[in-house]
């Protein structure tokens, strides 16, 4: 498995926390000029993903490649192509944004001085620059959070969870930016969240973790296609009902969810073939309607088969 595409690949990923299987053999792979979504349930594994690609947890088991890097000093040395949120930084409260940035600046050791204004101005915070830490909304704090990401000029960046709690305008905001810096300059973008919803609409490629462990990848356009206009059925004998679609109507696409309802993409011409199978073989038919899928009736989904 070599995507040579992309910048991050994962083989295996592993990480046990005493009992806790937080990631369990995990490969993904982040394509080059990506914005990633990486979606899953609290506990899902997430953050220790990103800790790992950080260095600041050891894997179990297994490994991952960034950029060519495969194993220690050069992934240090890819490291400082990265930007990174995980968690939230820790800036002084009685200390402005300017004040905060240029103590992590010098910390971090990153040359220009310029630097600091610059990136307040590319995350939107120009003209509060002079604005204390504390007085900031939780949407700028966000953003000061990512200007700090932003410092280093990174390639990639590596973010947990940056809209969480934000309100509708703030998740709109940040998105805008994130999109901005990925169109504009081309950085490679991971994010976390464990609302889909969230990454709409921005992301490109998204991953789906659960208990530690990678249940999909896909892109968003597949994604997309995936959850357009399907027919929803419910009849009395659904096992029946699914051989029968495949023996006379040559269905395989369809799925049976596990209460027994059945779902087949598309609508057909003939709206009524459907009902007119179940009644012509007997089986009782309880409901048949024109739906559409939203994002996160499909994550449900694709969990609630994880967890069987
Ligand atoms: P959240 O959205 O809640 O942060 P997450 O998807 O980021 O969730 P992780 O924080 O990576 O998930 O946690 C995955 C699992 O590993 C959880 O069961 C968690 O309790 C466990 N875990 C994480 N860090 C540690 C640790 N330092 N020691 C023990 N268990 C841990």
């Amino acid at each position: 498995m070599n995507d040579g595409n992309a910048i991050i690949q994962t083989r295996q990923l592993t990480k046990q926390y005493g009992q806790a299987l937080a990631l369990d053999h995990v490969d993904l792979s982040i394509p080059k000029g990506s914005i990633y979504g990486l979606v899953g349930n609290n506990g899902a594994g997430k953050t220790t993903l990103l800790k790992i690609l950080l260095g600041q947890v050891f894997p179990s088991f297994g490994g991952f490649r960034l950029w060519e890097a495969q194993e220690e000093p050069a992934w240090r040395k890819n490291r400082r192509r990265c930007g990174a949120i995980i968690e939230a930084p820790g800036f002084f409260p009685h200390m402005t944004a300017v004040q905060n940035l240029e103590y992590y600046r010098i910390q971090r050791g990153i040359p220009g001085k310029e630097k600091v204004m610059e990136k307040l101005e590319e995350v939107g915070l120009g003209d509060a620059a002079r604005k204390k830490f504390r007085q900031m909304s939780l949407g700028m704090k966000q953003r000061l959070g990512l200007a700090l990401a932003l410092l280093g000029e990174p390639e990639l960046l590596l973010l947990d969870e940056p809209i969480n709690g934000l309100d509708p305008a703030g998740i709109m905001e940040i998105r805008a930016l994130l999109q901005k810096l990925n169109r504009e300059k081309r950085i490679t973008i991971l994010i976390s969240s464990h609302i889909l919803a969230e990454l709409e609409n921005m992301a490109t490629d998204y991953g789906f973790l659960n208990r530690g462990k990678m249940i999909q990848q896909i892109s968003a356009k597949r994604l997309h296609e995936l959850c357009g206009i399907y027919m929803q059925i419910r009849v009395t004998e659904p096992e029946r009902y699914a051989a029968l679609l495949e023996r006379e109507l040559h269905l395989t696409d369809y799925k049976v969810l596990p209460d027994g309802t059945i779902h087949i993409p598309g609508v057909p011409e003939d709206v009524t073939v459907y009902g007119k199978l179940a009644v012509e073989q007997g089986i009782g038919l309880l409901a048949l309607e024109r739906r559409e899928m939203h994002l996160e009736d499909y994550y449900m989904h694709l969990t609630e088969r994880a967890e069987q």
